[in-house]
Formats: C-alpha cells, structure tokens, sequence
C-alpha cells in the first residue's frame, strides 16, 4: 500500500489534475492520496478568514467571488461549460453560508472553520473527474479520521484515535483507491481544526504509519529535494538520498519542500520516503530512507525570508539570566510566532522570529515594558548546512550580516 501526496501546484489548473490522473493510472498498488488546496488556494481563504472576521463586507465578496470563479474554470474545463457536480456545488453554497454567519471573537477557531474547504473542494473536484473517466475511487473526510486537540491552527494529532479510525476508514474492501484531504483533522467533538500551513506532507506521514505504507511519495514541482531553493539560488543540484535526520534537520531549518513534521512518523517505522517530480513522473526523485554510511553532501542551503530581528536587554542592564528567558518566550505563544534562532550574550537576547501575520506591534510594546527592544525587519536567516568558509563568504559579500553562527556543520547567518 502506497501514500501519494499531491500538493497544491500539482492540481492547480484542469490539466494538472489530469496528469494526476495519469500518474496515478501508471501503477496497480493499493494507494491513498492525500490532496491539498488547488494551486495558492489556502492563502486566499486566509484572506478571506481575514475579511470576514474583521467584516469587510466587500472584500469578503470579492475574494469568495475570486474563490469561486477560480475552481469554476477548471471545472468547466474538466465536465463540460455549466457542469458542476452537485456536491462541488453544494460546497460552494455551504462555504458562502458560512461567510456570511457573523464570526465568533476567536480568530484561530473561526480560520479552522473557514481554511478547510479549500481541500474539499479540490478533493471532491478531483474524485468526481475520477468516476468521471471510469477510475473507481473512494472519497474520505480525513476530518473524521485524524483526530486532534483544540488548539486551532497549530493542532495537535492524537495518535491514539487516529490510529483506530484511519485503520478503520481506509480498510481498502471494494476499493483500491482513495482521495482524502491534508491539512486538516477535527476535535474529538467534531470540531474543524488545522495543522498549521504546508500541513499536507504532515498528513501522508500520519496515514503512512497508521497504514504500515510501503512508502509515501510526495509530488512536487521539483525534482527532488535539491541543495537550495531553485527560486532562490541557481544552479541546484539534486540530493538523490538523504536519511531521515538530515532531512528532519533541513525541514526544521525551513527547506519548504517538506513539512518538518512529516519525517518522525515515517521514520519511526522505517516507511521510505519519495520527493517526486509530477512533472516528470519517471525520474528518480529523492529517497529519504534509513541511511547507515556516510552520505558526502554538498553544501545544502535553506533561506528564510521576512524574518524579524529582535534584541532585548533589560532596562536596568543586569545579566540576562534564565528567569528573563522564560519570560521572554511567554510573549512568543506558539500558533503566531516562530523563534526560528536565539542567540544570548552578557547582556542581550537576540530572536530572530518570522514576521507575523499581525500583532508584532503588540508584542514590541509589550516587551519594552521590561526590556529596551531594538529590531529590524526583511531580514533573511541562511542556513548553509556542510558549509565551507567559501560558501559562507559568497553569501555575505555585499551584505549587511547582523548575526552569524557557526557549528561543526551548519552556519547560520541572519542578512540584510
Ligand atoms: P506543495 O505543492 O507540495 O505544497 P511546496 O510548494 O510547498 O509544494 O514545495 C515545493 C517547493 O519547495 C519548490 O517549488 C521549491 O521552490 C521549494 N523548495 C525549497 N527548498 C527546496 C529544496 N531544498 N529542494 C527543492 N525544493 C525546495
Ligand atoms: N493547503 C494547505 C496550505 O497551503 C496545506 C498544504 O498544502 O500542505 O498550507
Ligand atoms: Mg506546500
């Protein structure tokens, strides 16, 4: 049994979902796949939850209007002008309901109600193009299966009641194929919650332990998992394996290409790991696996951009001790804010967080009740794993560096 993520640029138009389609058609496996929001679909009903929420009556209009003419057209070009299948239909009448509810007071709870329907959408458009072409297919609500904590936007899976239902639901009598949705799970009490972004890798993982896959390839508009960015730095080269730890340490340091969680699940059962390319289906890709040599990588580098410089010292000028980290960190509350690096000396503490959605304002005057604060935004933070002080000179030619951190393996430098 294989898990096949697909992620939003992989089904961002009729034509991608159709090669989709075709890769899928290649192989005679029992296969889950686990779908993400068409195209940057998420990001706009994150507009939308903020128009919403905040009750700009016309922006909400435009964005939904925005939202629907979108998977209108690659519906259109998928069934034919005027053919919407009744339950994307019902979607669309369901998600304009809600839109026009009046928001509850918690932000978090009213985004986990909202963010979800991108994924239906784009799973319940994809399953009817399925059956569409004669490819049986078994449609799941994975809300019903990963069963998570109340903290919205960031929640936490319980592994236990998942485990159950996802063995349950994905039983695979009568079918050998079903479509299901990322990203998303649900209370105990049915409640919709989130993941936090990019969560759909996360999701194959999960259903690749629950299941025991015999791997779990994520699709991606790339060949693999490379030593950059391509949209950042050029020319890359393709890493063809990697082990589950230099992989972790990668996602945690912010390589897009997998979501930092995805690799203990599958790790903790030795489950493969594929980073394929959908656009060349029959190339190799990456395999992350259980490595036990020494792999010779070249310098890899992971760069984050809009990132925060904050450096506080206490008012009075006293050693920075551990109460003042604990306390420093209590204004960073996990769903919002992202420490992505943290540097101490005598007498200041660095953190270099992403810039926030909202509320850095906020947070800035609240620190400066204790602390002096100084910061500095649109910064990047590099990391350069198996650097060498060449690679690490080339970076910081012409540039203003605020911090640079070096360890055996990995430089870490925060840019102007
Ligand atoms: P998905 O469609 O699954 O959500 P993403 O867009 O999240 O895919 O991830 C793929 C993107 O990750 C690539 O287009 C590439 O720009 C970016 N990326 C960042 N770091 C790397 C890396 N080291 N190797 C390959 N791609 C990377
Ligand atoms: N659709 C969600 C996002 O864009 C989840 C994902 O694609 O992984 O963040
Ligand atoms: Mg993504």
């Amino acid at each position: 049994m294989k898990i096949f993520k697909f992620g939003g640029a992989s089904v961002k138009s009729a034509s991608a979902v159709k090669n989709v389609a075709e890769i899928i058609g290649q192989y005679n496996d029992n296969i889950v796949i686990v779908v993400s929001a068409m195209g940057k679909v998420t990001n706009l009903l994150e507009e939308l939850v903020r128009n919403y929420f905040f009750n700009q009556k016309k922006k909400k209009q435009n964005i939904f209007n925005e939202f629907k003419n979108y998977h209108l057209a690659i519906i259109e070009e998928l069934f034919g002008e005027g053919c919407v299948p009744e339950r994307v239909a019902k979607l669309f009448s369901q998600l304009e309901e809600k839109t026009n509810s009046s928001p509850g007071e918690n932000y978090d709870f009213e985004y986990d109600q909202i963010i979800y329907f991108g994924e239906l959408f784009s799973t319940t458009i994809i399953s009817e193009y399925f059956l569409s072409i004669k490819k049986n297919i078994h449609w799941v609500d994975v809300k019903e299966c990963i069963k998570t904590d109340n903290l919205h936007r960031a929640a936490n899976v319980n592994w236990e009641l998942s485990k159950k239902s996802i063995k349950e639901v994905f039983s695979f009598s009568g079918t050998n194929l079903y479509i299901t949705q990322g990203f998303i799970g649900s209370t105990e009490e049915g409640v919709p919650t989130s993941l936090g972004r990019e969560g759909s890798d996360f999701t194959a993982a999960i259903l690749g332990n629950a299941l025991d896959a015999k791997d779990v390839t994520i699709w991606k508009d790339v060949p693999g998992v490379l030593n950059a960015d391509p949209k950042l730095i050029q020319p890359t080269q393709k890493l063809n394996e990697l082990s589950y730890r230099e992989a972790i340490e990668m996602a945690h340091s912010g390589a897009k290409v997998i979501h930092p969680k995805t690799i203990k699940p599958l790790q903790n059962k030795d489950i493969p790991l594929w980073v394929k390319s959908f656009v060349d289906p029959e190339a190799e890709g990456t395999l992350i696996h259980p490595v036990g040599y020494k792999l010779e990588l070249t310098p890899v580098y992971i760069i984050k951009q809009e990132q925060v410089l904050i450096t506080l010292s206490p008012s009075d000028f006293s050693f920075v001790g551990i109460d003042d980290i604990q306390d420093v960190f209590t204004h960073f509350p996990g769903v919002r804010f992202r420490v992505n690096m943290f540097q101490q000396s005598a007498i200041d503490l660095n953190l270099v967080i992403d810039h926030p959605e909202f509320g850095l304002d906020d947070i800035i005057a609240d620190l400066s009740k204790n602390y002096e604060v100084k910061y500095n935004t649109g910064l990047e933070l590099v990391t350069i794993r198996y650097y060498t002080d060449e690679v690490v000179d080339k970076q910081i030619k012409g540039r203003k560096v605020y911090i640079e951190q070096k360890s055996r393996k990995t430089a870490r430098l925060v840019l102007k």
